[in-house]
């Protein structure tokens, strides 16, 4: 684990854990939680929305992430991802794609139970991300 300096994160973890109690997952009983804070310093909790048809089932950090677009946010700053495992929760593919998207310079923080952390950035945690298509379509990107 990094150390984290100075940030306070300990609303953003507050926020990730009380999400978590929201969680939907009747089919994997697998709760997770996730907090965003953005540039306004606003904060976006998200829980996993679990579907009886499996793939369309939303994981907490992605939750999370539209929560805050979804209220107008732009700039998202940092994300902390919690569930009761025995090791920090890490986001899947799907969940790391969107953070590029909607956060490339997020710092991320994943937590469990026990309080083990790791904390690491987007682009870390996907590294060669598909960032753009390369010639000839317009780019939206940022228009949002
Ligand atoms: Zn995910």
């Amino acid at each position: 684990m990094k150390n984290n300096g100075d940030d306070n994160w300990d609303a953003l973890i507050e926020a990730a854990w009380k999400a978590r109690e929201m969680a939907y997952a009747p089919y994997s009983g697998f709760q997770v939680g996730a907090a965003v804070q953005t540039a306004s310093g606003s904060i976006y909790g998200g829980c996993n929305i679990e579907n009886v048809s499996y793939g369309l089932t939303n994981c907490a950090e992605r939750t999370a992430m539209f929560q805050a677009v979804a209220n107008g946010e732009r700039q998202l700053q940092r994300i902390v991802v919690c569930a009761d495992t025995p090791e920090p929760v890490s986001p899947c593919g799907a969940c790391r794609q969107v953070m590029q998207e909607l956060g490339p310079q997020m710092e991320v923080l994943l937590i469990n139970r026990e309080g083990r952390q790791i904390h690491t950035t987007v682009a870390e945690l996907l590294p060669y991300s598909f960032q753009d298509f390369p010639q000839g379509g317009e780019s939206h990107k940022g228009d949002m």
